[in-house]
Formats: C-alpha cells, sequence, structure tokens
C-alpha cells in the first residue's frame, strides 16, 4: 500500500530518493511543495523531473481525505466533511478571526481537525460519541485536513490557517502517538510551521495523557473540557468523570500549567438545568483561579434527537457576569457557526442519517 506524503519527514523521504538515486535535497523541495506551496498534485511541483513525478506518484499517495460535503461561504465559518480512504467521514471547521480594526476582513483563521472517528467517550451532549467508536485517525489524515483546507482556500503558498484546534470529532489523547507525530510535522519549520502555542489540544479530561503531555517537551496549549465544577454534574453528562474525577483531573491540569506555564482554558458549555445554575460558580472560579486558567462559555449547541438545549442569554448573561464578579477571566462565545451545525459531530452525524435514508 502507497504511503501518504504528508506524514513523511526529511529523513523518510530522502531515504527513498536515495534509493532511487536521486539527489538528498529534492525531499526539501517535496515537502516545501507539499507543506508550503499546498500543490494540487504531483504534475504542479514544476522542479522536478517528470520521472521523479511518476516515481513519487506511484509510491505516495497525495491526499488520504477527500471532500465529501461543505458548508458556509469564504469570510465566514466553514464546514468541511471529509472522505477518507475507508468511506469513513471525519470533519473539520474554519473558523476566521473577528474582523480586525476598522472593519477589514481577516486572514487569520483557526482550523478545528478531527483526531477519531466517532469517539468512545460518550458524553452524553455529543453528537461525535452518539455512533460510538469507530477507529483512530493516521498521523497523514490529521495532516490532511489542514492541507486539503489551505488548498480549498485557493491562495497558493499563503496560509490561511495560523491557529490549530484539536477539537474536531474524537478524544484526541485517547489518539496521542498519532495525534503527537502529526503535530510533530504541523509544528516543524519545513512542515506547516504552526508555533506550538497556536496549538491547543482539547481534552473532556484523561489524566494519565493529560501527565504524559505534560512531560513531552513541545508547548502545546490545553484546554480542558469541564461542563461542570462538581463531581454531581460533571458525572451526569460525561462518563470519563467516573472513571478521573475533579480532584485527579484537576491535579493532572495543575501539573500541565506548572510545566507548560501557559494559559490553560477551562471550556464550559452551558447546558439548560444541568450546569447553569450559579451553585457551579464559585467551584468554577476556584478552580479557574488555581489554575491560572481563563474559562470559556459557549451555550450549548442543540443536537438532533438529544434532549439538551441552551439556556436563554439572559441566563447566560448572569453566569457569565457571576464569574466575572469573582475575578474570573471568562469569555461568552455566543457560537460563530452556531447556525451550520458548528458543533463536532453534528455534519457527519445528518450526512450518515441523510445516507441511511437514500439506501432504504
Ligand atoms: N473530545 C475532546 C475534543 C472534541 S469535543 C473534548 O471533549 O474536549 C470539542 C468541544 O466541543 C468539547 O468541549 C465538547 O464538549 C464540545 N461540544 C460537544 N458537543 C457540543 C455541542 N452540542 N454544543 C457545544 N459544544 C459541544
Ligand atoms: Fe468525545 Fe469530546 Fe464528544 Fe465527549 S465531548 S463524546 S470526549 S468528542
Amino acid at each position: 500500500m502507497r504511503q501518504p506524503i504528508s506524514s513523511q519527514t526529511p529523513e523518510t523521504l530522502g531515504a527513498w530518493l536515495g534509493e532511487r538515486g536521486e539527489k538528498p535535497y529534492r525531499a526539501a523541495q517535496i515537502l516545501k511543495w507539499v507543506h508550503q506551496h499546498f500543490a494540487a498534485d504531483w504534475s504542479s511541483m514544476s522542479n522536478l523531473s517528470e520521472p521523479l513525478q511518476s516515481g513519487l506518484s506511484e509510491a505516495f499517495d497525495f491526499s488520504t481525505i477527500e471532500l465529501a460535503r461543505k458548508q458556509g461561504d469564504v469570510d465566514a465559518t466553514q464546514k468541511f466533511l471529509w472522505k477518507l480512504r475507508d468511506h469513513q467521514l471525519v470533519e473539520s471547521v474554519l473558523i476566521p478571526a473577528s474582523p480586525a480594526l476598522y472593519g477589514e476582513p481577516s486572514d487569520r483563521h483557526t482550523l478545528c481537525v478531527s483526531t477519531q472517528v466517532g469517539c468512545a467517550y460518550g458524553c452524553t451532549f455529543c453528537a461525535s460519541g452518539l455512533d460510538g467508536f469507530k477507529r483512530n485517525l493516521e498521523p497523514a489524515e490529521i495532516i490532511d485536513q489542514v492541507l486539503a483546507v489551505e488548498r480549498a482556500q485557493g491562495r497558493a503558498g499563503e496560509r490561511a490557517i495560523n491557529n490549530l484546534v484539536i477539537m474536531g470529532m474524537g478524544e484526541p489523547l485517547a489518539n496521542y502517538d498519532n495525534l503527537m507525530a502529526a503535530l510533530e510535522i504541523l509544528n516543524a519549520d519545513w512542515g506547516a510551521n504552526i508555533g506550538a502555542r497556536k496549538i491547543t489540544i482539547s481534552t473532556s479530561g484523561l489524566v494519565p495523557q493529560i501527565k504524559k503531555l505534560a512531560a513531552q517537551p513541545r508547548q502545546y496549549r490545553l484546554a480542558i473540557s469541564l461542563h461542570g465544577a462538581t463531581d454531581a454534574v460533571r458525572n451526569r453528562i460525561m462518563p470519563i468523570n467516573r472513571k478521573y474525577p475533579l480532584p485527579a483531573l484537576a491535579a493532572a491540569a495543575e501539573e500541565y500549567q506548572q510545566a507548560k506555564s501557559g494559559k490553560l482554558t477551562l471550556e464550559y458549555i452551558l447546558i439548560a438545568g444541568v450546569n447553569d445554575a450559579l451553585d457551579q460558580v464559585a467551584p468554577l472560579a476556584e478552580l479557574a483561579h488555581r489554575l491560572r486558567a481563563k474559562v470559556n462559555l459557549i451555550p450549548y449547541n442543540h443536537v438532533d434527537g438529544l434532549e439538551w438545549n441552551r439556556p436563554d442569554d439572559a441566563i447566560q448573561d448572569v453566569f457569565h457576569e457571576a464569574l466575572i464578579s469573582h475575578g474570573t477571566l471568562t469569555t461568552l462565545r455566543r457560537e460563530k457557526g452556531h447556525d451550520i451545525d458548528a458543533a463536532c459531530g453534528q455534519l457527519r452525524l445528518r450526512t450518515e442519517k441523510e445516507l441511511a435514508g437514500t439506501n432504504g
């Protein structure tokens, strides 16, 4: 089977070139076409000979993903549904930065990528886990989400993505080795060259892997999907909390904070009648203070077929202001892309349902 080109390194590609009697510097040229010029195909790699281009096409897969569906317009939030080589579906979301000063459209974008097909963690509010877990994504399948989105922007050589959030489908830390291999390439100066501090990994709270991440050398940012400031609330919506309750999660997060001295984020989706009561505010503020973390409040995005809803704006505002009055650094993100199923897993879920409908 052909290897994906996007997960090759200067060493592995150099070795392949060496076996063919090609000059080693060709590796740098090829990787530049892939990661920095966002070449559309082998034949556009104009400083390579035709025999080398066809040799590459026989040995390597140009991409492991194919666009299956797209929602949203350029300059707004765009959502990409990808078909993998085994026909599984995953999604990525491209979110533009807020318009810069003077209302100029901004060139800065954040891409949210998936790390697994489905998810095994079964948070009760989440579309990604509804059909259970299918498989881990390979390193190339993670990297190719970035490359394919860059190619789709149609601005060869001009990078659109300068922030990555590992918050799409799946639990990133449950696919630890493949994620680290992908990020190493996305971070490398010969690769996508996205700074480690511009890469945020989100986890529902896998304590041993948070510690492992704290011990590795890169300064990735960490976001913890908290969604409840007491074990009672977290246990109700996040089964992982029974395995790693809040005191263990808080200790691991603190270890991360100390190792990286970077800002941690606590993600807190507001779900009506579940975690939006004011009794959550004091323990949430206390935890944020201990971890020197920022709190991101996100109104819940309703998922078809699930019972949960977002609270009214007024309730969101009261919760937000109560946190601020505790001195917590807090943002309330009235979600961009709410209109296009922006929460993870929803486009895939809808597409799978439609396909099931047409097949019988
Ligand atoms: N598994 C990881 C990363 C993927 S989920 C994690 O749980 O952190 C990315 C974020 O989207 C998580 O904070 C998750 O709780 C949140 N999320 C899931 N479903 C959502 C929904 N319907 N509305 C809003 N946020 C949602
Ligand atoms: Fe998995 Fe994260 Fe969804 Fe929970 S919120 S089911 S961990 S993707």
